[in-house]
């Protein structure tokens, strides 16, 4: 039987509608709109398009948009001296800097990230809002792991009480997942590259999560029967073609539920920056 497929733009555009029904609710109590400012250093082409991205999403939801483009020689003190304009700016209420910096910066990137005030670190990279997160404190909470629950929320999938598995544990989507779900009450297992037995692991989850960067690499006997497969990776195998770390043809005939890529949780993380903002916003208002 084939899954039932999670498609990240039903998810997003609910997401999105709620964001944009927040900020009109807090423009007219309060006469604030929420503001995002994203800083780009550099050429990259690909994080000039996610850039641009955030800048349409901000100007369909009546946001104030700022992106500041600096280029590829900025020194650290320029930088700096830019977030710090940034975290002052009345009008700004999410400040984001576009990763990877250019190489002469890489080495400061936790020096940088520091630097924004936690209040208006929509990234949720901060160590303030990852300490809030652990301990269960409100807390900005990064959007591609967060954009995760939501769906899975929206989808009505229970996370209470659940087996949930995470594949990955980096900063930005496996360690926060695994507290997300823990936060939420579910039984949670986080494996890495050094886990042993992962397909053991892995078949026993009600909920699994793919956030590895290696396509094709959930295979069908590593899935339980019925279970909800949440894909992050995002894996470019030819120039037009994105994969995910799920081996989705074969999976989706095991699963309960699956996202697909492209067309699945990429979709969602915008939205969630642009609920981050909104929650930002409310959160530097109430002090
Ligand atoms: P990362 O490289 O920082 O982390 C990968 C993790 O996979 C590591 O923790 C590692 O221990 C684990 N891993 C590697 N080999 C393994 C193995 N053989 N068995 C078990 N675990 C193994 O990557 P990341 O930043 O967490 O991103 C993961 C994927 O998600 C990438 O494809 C990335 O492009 C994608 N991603 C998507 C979004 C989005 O949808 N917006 C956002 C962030 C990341």
């Amino acid at each position: 039987m084939a899954a039932k497929l999670l498609e990240g733009k039903l998810f997003a555009a609910k997401i999105r509608e709620e964001a944009g029904r927040r900020a009109s609710e807090l423009k007219e109590k309060t006469g604030v709109t929420p503001g995002l400012a994203v800083i780009i250093v550099g050429e990259n082409p690909a994080s000039q398009v996610y850039v641009r991205n955030k800048h349409k999403a901000c100007t369909e939801l009546g946001f104030h948009s700022e992106s500041v483009e600096l280029p590829e020689d900025t020194t650290l003190e320029q930088l700096l001296a830019e977030i710090k304009r940034l975290n002052n700016a009345p009008e700004i209420h999410g400040i984001l800097v576009q990763l990877p910096l250019p190489k002469a910066l890489q080495k400061y990137e936790s020096e940088v990230l520091e630097a924004i005030s936690p209040l208006k670190d929509v990234d949720g990279f901060h160590p303030v809002n990852v300490g809030r997160l652990v301990t269960g404190q409100k807390a900005l909470v990064p959007c591609t792991p967060n954009g995760c629950i939501k769906m899975l929320e929206l989808a009505g999938i229970p996370i209470e009480g659940a087996n949930a598995v995470v594949i990955g544990r980096s900063n930005i989507v496996g360690k926060p997942m695994l507290n997300l779900l823990l936060s939420r009450n579910a039984t949670v297992t986080i494996c890495h590259s050094r886990t042993k037995n992962l397909a053991e692991v892995t078949s026993k989850a009600d909920i699994l999560v793919a956030a590895v960067g290696k396509p094709g690499f959930v295979t069908a006997d590593m899935v339980k029967s019925g279970a909800t497969v949440i894909d992050v990776g995002i894996n470019r195998i030819a120039p037009k073609k994105l994969v995910g770390d799920v081996d989705f043809e074969a999976v989706k005939e095991v699963a309960g539920a699956i996202t697909p890529v492209p067309g699945g949780v990429g979709l969602l993380t915008i939205a969630m920056l642009m609920m981050n903002t909104v929650d930002a916003a409310e959160m530097q208002l109430n002090g």
